[in-house]
């Protein structure tokens, strides 16, 4: 690109003043910063007031970063190979402290002096009796002439290893930005949120935005930055998603006008309880989505034991009645096998055929089934992903159902849109709730129900955490739990990258059981992920039926699996476990009317998170509350949807911490499509450049993610 390019933000970086052709190539590498645009995007990750310096004596355990000045008064490298380090003693007049560098040793060596006065920043850590800082930003007072840290308010940029050898350190930044900005007229940081955006959501305009993010005058104004910037990004994830949401609204779907014989005949005949008002309520939410002609593309969020089953299987009915075929897609052979039971149990009496299809019903019999549902002779199919495969061919498949979306690609979903001439109506269940204005950007393109209500006579679970030494008198409760006729659940971590060992406690755990419960009093079932599908069946119903009192297992039974009778589940290692997986592992019991209890068994030694986890699981049930700590604790990256999203590309805002101007964002950007959809007006045109340009860069795309 030109040098001289007509735009600034354009230019390679290497031609900004103080840059040149070796930093650029080390901004590229080290940052991915190729242009001066690039440059203004890198944002500081916190402000220093310059004028707030600590004293040594005061640091506690309890301090947080904090500047202290002083000198140097000796430098010692120690340690050999792995273990090299140097350390300098920094003294003020109150006391003294341990400066450690584990890396770029040889440059801090030359680097520090004696006798020069030294502002440092850091964190201290406590160890044994002294106090130390592992690798603190540190200049000289001398050097403070600059305007980079003349000012009150200092910007901190992230920097590398890499970059500090070259100059490239925070305050190496701090110089470039400000020399960009000095070089940047405002009107080439022309704005693009529309007059009335910026009035109505009290924003901050662009230019001013920049200059102060790296170049702040006070707190209340980096504030504002932020927030802008934060708005922005969340802002255009709102309008992407409510604009394929608008596509679907778009798309055509089956009409089901008819709610007959077998909606009706089962109602009223066969239903096993009454429907909570949950229940009907979504019944009805969906009962609307089929009439409207458009297909329907509905989240049904719900508690683990909340009853989901039976809503899915009412909506079924409805395709029944109008002629349509059904589909229940889930994550794994046990729980479609499970699906598939109570489905045949609850729909015993009526004119319909249940079958299942997985990826060991193979041969034969699986030619046979393939005809069968393509002569339309099926009328529900439950399975796992061998329901997706091109050669399942349906004679009019018009609802599916996804259970347990969580383990689901996007992808595997619009698979299963092609399998009709109009894409069948989608109900996508979940039992891992996420926050409403969360799952209004992960699941932005699906509308979402919510069943908020258990079945009643559900007593709440009683949940304790348990160390090693209350094993005996755990056993014990166990002992009388089953003595009353419960069933009890005893779970073992199994993760991947542990397996051999994973399973090697699983083993002794469950020979351990035996001896603790003896047969011929106890029967004691075992099931894993490593056993032959049919073996598991075996099991799992043995356990079912009531002929053993215990089952061992690993996490396959962590979905769906419905044992009413089970009152007690045990969980080992439970510091091991996810937020979500604990809850819904619990959930496997209190689904009869008798007292549950969930006991977690963990280790003494357990890190704060882990800590924190088990110490929610005591405090509540409630799985809106747990998703909202689990997703404070590990951020929202593991979410199914966020890559689809452009969550990714955030760069300052926090899904989780800043769900309020989520909140915001998404009504500007529902404000937005109103006034005009396709951004049209002249007043929208800078936007609409933008948001091209930005596509462009990411490589995003506005297809299809459902
Ligand atoms: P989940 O939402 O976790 O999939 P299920 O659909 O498996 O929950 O239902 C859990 C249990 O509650 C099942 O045994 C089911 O028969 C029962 N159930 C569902 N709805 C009701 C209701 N309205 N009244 C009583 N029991 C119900
Ligand atoms: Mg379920």
């Amino acid at each position: 690109m030109n040098p001289r390019s007509a735009s600034i933000l354009e230019r390679p970086i290497e031609y900004l003043k103080g840059v040149g052709p070796q930093r650029g190539a080390l901004l590229q590498s080290e940052l991915g910063i190729f242009t001066c645009g690039d440059l203004l995007q890198h944002y500081p990750y916190r402000y220093i007031d310059r004028t707030k310096i600590n004293r040594i004596t005061d640091i506690s355990p309890e301090s947080q970063y904090i500047q202290l000045k002083g000198y140097i008064t000796d430098i010692n490298v120690i340690g050999d190979k792995q273990n090299k380090r140097l350390v300098a003693i920094f003294e003020d007049q109150s006391g003294a402290v341990e400066l450690v560098w584990f890396r770029g040793i040889s440059y801090m060596e030359k680097y520090l002096q004696k006798n020069v006065e030294y502002l440092i920043f850091g964190k201290p850590n406590f160890f044994r009796n002294t106090v130390n800082f592992p690798h603190p930003e540190i200049e000289a007072l001398s050097e403070q002439k600059s305007p980079e840290t003349a000012a009150r308010l200092q910007a901190m940029y992230p920097s590398t290893e890499k970059m500090k050898a070259r100059g490239l350190d925070s305050k190496g930044m701090a110089k470039l930005l400000r020399t960009l900005l000095e070089l940047l007229p405002p009107h080439e940081l022309p704005e693009f949120l529309p007059e009335w955006l910026l009035q109505g959501y009290h924003l901050l305009p662009r230019y001013e935005t920049y200059k102060n993010l790296h170049i702040p005058d006070t707190e209340y104004l980096i504030a504002q930055a932020q927030h802008r910037i934060k708005f922005e990004e969340l802002f255009f994830i709102q309008l992407r998603i409510l604009k394929i949401k608008e596509k679907h609204q778009k798309t055509q779907g089956f009409v089901w006008g008819e709610l007959g014989a077998h909606f009706n005949t089962f109602f009223k005949e066969h239903l096993p309880f009454e429907l909570t008002d949950a229940q009907k309520r979504v019944i009805k939410e969906i009962r609307k989505d089929t009439l409207n002609g458009i297909q329907m593309n509905r989240l049904l969020q719900g508690d683990v034991g909340s009853g989901k089953t039976v809503v899915a299987l009412m909506c079924m009915l409805m395709a029944a009645d109008n002629g349509f075929q059904a589909a229940l897609m889930a994550p794994t052979e046990i729980l479609a096998q499970q699906h598939f039971n109570s489905l045949s149990a609850m729909l015993q009496k009526m004119d319909l055929r249940v079958d299942i299809l997985t990826g060991s019903i193979k041969g034969k019999k699986r030619r046979h089934l393939l005809e069968e549902l393509q002569l339309g002779m099926i009328d529900v199919l439950v399975g796992t992903h061998a329901l997706i495969e091109d050669n399942v061919l349906f004679k009019n498949l018009g609802f599916v159902v996804i259970d347990e979306q969580h383990r689901f690609g996007v992808a595997q979903r619009a698979k299963l849109w092609e399998k009709n001439q109009l894409p069948p109506h989608v109900l996508v269940m979940t039992a891992t709730p996420i926050p409403r204005t969360l799952a209004m950007t992960v699941y932005g393109d699906l509308d979402v129900s919510v069943i908020d209500e258990l079945p009643p006579g559900r007593k709440a679970i009683i949940t304790a955490h348990r160390f090693e030494s209350s094993r005996l008198q755990v056993f014990q409760f166990l002992k009388e739990q089953i003595a009353e006729g419960r069933q009890i659940y005893i779970v073992y971590p199994l993760i991947e990258e542990s397996e051999t060992l994973d399973l090697k406690n699983l083993q002794e755990g469950y020979e351990n059981i035996v001896r603790v419960f003896p047969m011929p009093e106890y029967q004691v079932s075992i099931v894993h992920g490593k056993m032959k599908p049919a073996a598991k069946d075996a099991e799992m119903q043995r356990f079912k039926n009531g002929e053993t009192q215990i089952m061992v297992a690993t996490t396959v039974i962590e979905v769906g699996v419905d044992v009413p009778n089970a009152s007690v589940m045990l969980i080992e290692n439970a510091e091991r476990f996810g937020l979500s997986q604990l809850h819904q592992l619990r959930g496997r019991v209190g689904r009869g009317a008798k007292q549950s209890f969930c006991i977690l068994m963990s280790d003494y030694k357990l890190s704060q998170e882990a800590r924190q986890r088990l110490q929610t699981m005591t405090e509540t049930n409630d799985g809106f509350k747990i998703a909202e700590v689990d997703l404070k604790l590990r951020g929202p990256g593991d979410l199914e949807g966020t890559q689809q999203s452009g969550i990714a590309t955030l760069r300052m805002a926090n899904l989780i911490k800043d769900q309020d101007i989520l909140q915001i964002a998404h009504q500007a950007a529902a404000e937005m499509l109103a006034l005009d959809a396709d951004l049209i007006l002249p007043q929208h045109l800078p936007l609409r450049q933008h948001l091209t340009q930005l596509r462009k860069k990411q490589g995003l795309q506005w297809g299809k993610i459902s």
